[in-house]
């Protein structure tokens, strides 16, 4: 029997390869294949409101089911900054690099280094059901980079649960415990339930 079609709201690969991963039941399909490419502006106030916000995008354009999910890093002693600015943390043209920076520097002197990555999975689908559910992964800011693996901020982050940094980490490790793994997993326990 042919599978049923879900779009990823996404142009990155590796959330697309992981979302595959998972969804084994469905065709998944980058919403780029289907000819929705548009930069729905991240808008939210929180990870949920934005993934919804992607989500509904490409369920209205494309009407298929459409999956979205929007993450970053949360500092305690930063009140939970960088947060939903984690891509932009050093303004609108940052990248990786600069943001880490940043983050080092506010974080100079503060003996407080605990610190979570957050994601937020949202499922909408055309008829206007929207499923949402969240994982996080804990761990702490280094004082110096740590590794070459991963991206963003997984150099600086030394997770609780591998006991070495996310840069450190092989992708199947990271992958395990990972804030997105985690948020798919609850999602998928909810669609059981549906
Ligand atoms: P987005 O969910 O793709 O919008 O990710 C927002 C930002 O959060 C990324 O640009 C990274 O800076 C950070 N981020 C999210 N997930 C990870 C991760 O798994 N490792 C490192 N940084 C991450």
């Amino acid at each position: 029997m042919e599978k049923k079609k879900i779009v990823v709201a996404t142009g990155n690969q590796n959330k697309l390869r992981e979302f595959s991963q998972l969804f084994t039941d469905y065709e998944v399909v980058s919403q780029k294949q289907m000819g929705f490419d548009e930069d729905v502006e991240e808008t939210g106030a929180t990870f949920a409101e934005n993934a919804l916000i992607k989500a509904r995008a490409a369920a209205k354009a494309l009407n298929l089911p459409a999956l979205a999910d929007d993450s970053g890093l949360c500092v305690d002693s930063l009140g939970g900054a960088p947060g939903v600015y984690s891509a932009r943390y050093c303004g609108w043209h940052a990248d990786d690099q600069s943001n880490r920076n940043l983050l080092l520097k506010n974080l100079q002197g503060k003996s407080d280094r605990r610190a979570y990555f957050q994601s937020a999975v949202a499922l909408v689908y055309p008829d206007g059901r929207e499923v949402i559910a969240e994982g996080k992964t804990y761990g702490y800011i280094l004082e110096e980079e740590r590794g070459e693996g991963g991206f963003g901020y997984d150099c600086i982050f030394f997770s609780d649960d591998l006991k070495k940094s996310f840069g450190e980490a092989t992708a199947e490790e990271k992958n395990a415990v990972s804030h997105r793994y985690r948020a798919l997993q609850a999602l998928l326990g909810k669609l059981e339930r549906i």
